[in-house]
Parts: structure tokens; sequence; C-alpha cells
């Protein structure tokens, strides 16, 4: 156990992100756009999001939010993570490093700036490789802290996400070419791992299967934090992207972080605000849970179904991005439900 300052390991790459991040390679424009019309066409609320460029995360953005938690926002661009930096008087925490190596580099310059030295942990919210694969960069005796689930995920899925954002543009495909493989965590745990960083604990919580097996909360205790994934997000619909998941396993997981009393929920992406952001999920989720039970008792099919209910809520929930995604919801329930 190195409990020494080792602030050099945190500066890392310094020189090689700098000098990448500006090139002009990084700014070109037709990828992005490329990337979310093939997810998510017809979106309503695509001329929210911006595209303009690859999802590197950006450096000099860092905002405090509590005692001990910054944030680097992903200011509403696709493929970026709203990352958390936790810091404690003998270790920090790093939270989702973002995609590929480029991120990763520039999420651990910006920590540099306001840790205090010593230990460093990485945890993933969930697989997703913009949530994960910025992990390249970081030192070798980084810890990294997993769910036993979401390196189940990793194991069945993980290069499979990864190829899958390459197949996208050649800008990604660029983006991620230095990722061959996850990292082996230093430690899992089953349901639940507590860190002590120095004058601040912190909950890590596996509350899968909702967006993934391998969905994690990571709760700071003193300061009433909670980052919730793409468990909960603001003014996003939620999707599935595991076969296991349901609708009563993501409430039961917006129940369990509700029960934390958060202050302040960082959802995985889109902005940041109060315990209002899980129970807005909670709201959402019950009632596409009811309408489901109340159309299939109606004799309607799972399409008439899925169709009516994406209606249905974008027009509850005019300023929710990504309304398509309540197609998945509704058929999956569907199958699910009586
Ligand atoms: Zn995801």
């Amino acid at each position: 156990m190195n409990h020494r300052p080792n602030p050099t390991a945190l500066r890392g790459a310094r020189a090689l992100t700098a000098q990448s991040i500006a090139h002009p390679r990084w700014r070109h424009t037709v990828c992005l756009a490329m990337l979310a019309c093939a997810a998510f066409a017809n979106s309503p609320a695509l001329a929210q999001r911006d595209y303009t460029d690859l999802p590197v995360v950006k450096e000099g953005k860092t905002i405090k939010i509590s005692p001990h938690v910054y944030v680097i926002p992903d200011e509403n661009r696709r493929g970026v993570p709203n990352v958390g930096i936790v810091v404690g008087s003998r270790a920090t925490l790093i939270i989702d490093p973002g995609m590929g190596l480029k991120s990763g580099q520039a999420v651990l310059r910006e920590a540099a700036k306001v840790s205090k030295g010593g230990e460093l942990y990485l945890v993933t919210t969930h697989i997703h490789p913009e949530h994960t694969t910025g992990e390249l960069a970081f030192p070798p005796h980084t810890k990294i802290v997993r769910a036993v689930e979401q390196q189940r995920d990793i194991q069945e899925a993980g290069m499979k996400w990864v190829a899958e954002f390459s197949a996208r543009s050649a800008e990604l495909a660029d983006l991620l070419k230095e990722v061959k493989g996850f990292r082996e965590p230093t430690e899992t745990f089953d349901r639940e791992k507590t860190l002590d960083l120095g004058g601040v604990r912190i909950r890590l919580i596996w509350l899968g299967h909702g967006h993934t097996l391998g969905d994690t909360a990571i709760f700071i205790e003193g300061d009433a934090v909670v980052f919730s994934g793409d468990l909960a997000m603001k003014k996003a619909f939620p999707a599935y992207t595991a076969p296991q998941s349901s609708v009563d396993k993501w409430l039961a997981s917006l129940d369990a972080m509700a029960a934390l009393h958060p202050s302040q929920v960082v959802g995985a992406h889109y902005g940041m605000g109060d315990a209002s952001i899980i129970s807005a999920y909670r709201e959402f989720l019950t009632s596409l849970r009811a309408r489901v039970v109340a159309l299939k008792a109606q004799g309607k099919s799972s399409d008439e179904t899925a169709v009516t209910l994406r209606n249905e809520f974008a027009a509850k929930y005019p300023d929710w991005d990504q309304p398509l995604r309540v197609h998945l919801l509704a058929t999956r329930a569907y199958s699910q439900l009586p």
C-alpha cells in the first residue's frame, strides 16, 4: 500500500494530450452528426445536443459542486460523460474517465489541479466506452474498483461495445484505436463497497440491472452527492441495453438512490440537479408500467402498445431527449408484465 503523495502520477502525459486536443483533426463535424443520426434519427430533441466535435473530455471546465466533489460537465456533448473527481486528504477518486486515451489524459490533468496527492482510485458507472475507456491513460498503480456484474458486462460485451462505437465513424475509430481490452480491476465487490479517501467516505453501490448489468451508483456521504450513472438523468429518457433489464429492477435502483437522500444528483450525461432527477424517473417508469398493463389488458399488441406510448410520452415530456427509447422500454415491459 502506497500512501505517499504522488502528484506526478496524476500529471501523466500532459504534453501529448494538450497537443492532440488542439489538433484540428479532432474538430471535424461530420462524424458526430452521423453518430447522432444513426442512433436517434427523427428525434425532435436532437437540436438540443452538440455534435460539433469529437467526444474528448475538455480541460479547464472543472467545477466544484461540494466540499470534496468536482465535476467536469459534459456540456451536453454526446459521447462525453459528466466526470467526477472526489478529493480526500489521502486519495483521489475519478468517476467515469471519458472515452479513449485522450479523454483519460485530460481527466488526469484536471484531477492533478485539485488533488491532494496520495492514492488514485477509478470507478465507472457502467461499461459503455464513453464511461470506461479513458482508463487507458491511468497509471499502473491506479486502484480500479468494479462491481462483479460490471466485470461480467465487460467480459461478455466490453469489446463489442468498443467495436460498435468504432464502426460509427473513422474519427471515433481513431479515438478508440488504443483500446485493445479493458483493464483488470484491482478489486471487485458484489453489492456495496466503502472507500475512505481521508476525510470523505464513498459508498459504491451496485444497482443493476437497469441500463446495464453493472450499473453502479457512487455516493459521497458527507457531501450528499450521488453519481447516478444512466439510472437517473435530467430530462432524457432512460435506455435499456441489457436483456435482463426490467422496469421493476430499475425502480428498485431509484428507491435505493432516493433512500440516500442526496442533495445533489449527477447523472452520467445531461445536467445536474437535486433529488427530483430521481423522482422524475420514478414517476415516468411507474406511469409507463401502468400504461403498458392497461393497453395489454385492452388487447393491444406489443407493437401497438410501443407506438402508442412512444407518442404519448414524447408529448407528455416534450423537453426530454431521446423519446425513441420509450419504444424499447414499452416493448420489454409488455413482455415482462401481466
Ligand atoms: Zn451507457
